[in-house]
């Protein structure tokens, strides 16, 4: 009983709260759209707390690897698994945030709309919001200092506070792993750095940030790990060891 109070082994306990560290392994993934190779022998092992920079070149695969940790696309070998069994189980726990491009921002929604819409598949069986989900997005608006732009629509904010309404829509889903799609680019300064802390402060809090990244001089600032990815694997480590000019010119050479 006592072990029940103290330790809490509800499935969508959050490492966030928590110090256990959930892993994330892909091991050898190969992912084929129809007659074209995207992914080939891709492999990496990481965790809870850890911030991932997919670096490479255009079509080098990065959105395809985001895409399939999130279930998106399918993979034709390879296995990609969560807390030691395969993600499929997990997709509440998994956020994706597309490229800017990729989103209709016509879409008649407010910011609270878009942050609620975090919450449906956290909804029971009646579909309705309850007292904890006005709750989860009220904090998740707080914490990303949207509580001001709320009733906007989102056309109508500046590219940086987009990007944080699609992160509110993450920590309102309680999500453990955000996949973020060139989260940077087109980001002034400011922006840039605000991210930044964001996105740090959200692993300390013992999320796993996986995100492409393309700007050379900030990924040692903004992430911890790297992968190096042109279609197949030119390395999975620390950026400290991977951010080098060999490693990185070898890996745009192709
Ligand atoms: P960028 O940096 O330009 O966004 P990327 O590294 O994210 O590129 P992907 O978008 O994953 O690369 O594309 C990898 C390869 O797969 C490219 O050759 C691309 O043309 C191809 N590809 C991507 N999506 C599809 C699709 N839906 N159907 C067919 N081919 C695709």
């Amino acid at each position: 009983m006592l072990e029940s109070v103290l330790i809490d082994t509800s499935e969508h306990s959050c490492c966030a709260h928590h110090h256990d560290h959930h892993d994330l392994v892909i091991d050898q993934l190969y992912v084929q759209y129809r007659d074209i190779t995207a992914l080939q022998d891709i492999s990496l092992n990481t965790s809870c707390g850890n911030r991932v920079a997919l670096v490479g070149p255009n079509g080098a695969g990065k959105s395809t690897l985001l895409k399939a940790i999130a279930g998106l696309v399918k993979k034709s070998k390879g296995t990609i698994s969560w807390r030691g069994t395969q993600i499929k189980k997990w997709s509440k726990e998994f956020a994706y945030l597309p490229q800017r491009e990729e989103v209709d921002w016509d879409f008649p929604i407010t910011v609270r709309g878009l942050v609620e819409m975090g919450r449906y598949p956290q909804l029971g069986m009646w579909k309705h919001f309850a007292k904890k989900d006005t709750e989860a997005v009220d904090k998740a608006l707080e914490s990303l200092d949207l509580v001001d732009l709320q009733h906007r629509q989102i056309k109508q904010l500046s590219g940086g506070q987009q990007q944080r309404a699609f992160l509110a829509r993450a920590i309102a889903q309680e999500a453990h792993v955000l996949l973020l799609d060139e989260p940077f680019t087109g980001l002034d300064r400011p922006s840039s750095e605000t991210l930044a802390d964001l996105l740090q402060k959200l692993a300390l809090e013992g999320r796993l940030i996986i995100a492409s990244h393309h700007d050379m001089a900030t990924v040692k600032i903004h992430f911890n790990q790297v992968l190096l990815v042109n279609k197949s694997s030119h390395g999975f480590g620390t950026c400290d060891e991977l951010i080098t000019e060999d490693k990185l010119s070898a890996t745009f050479a192709h």
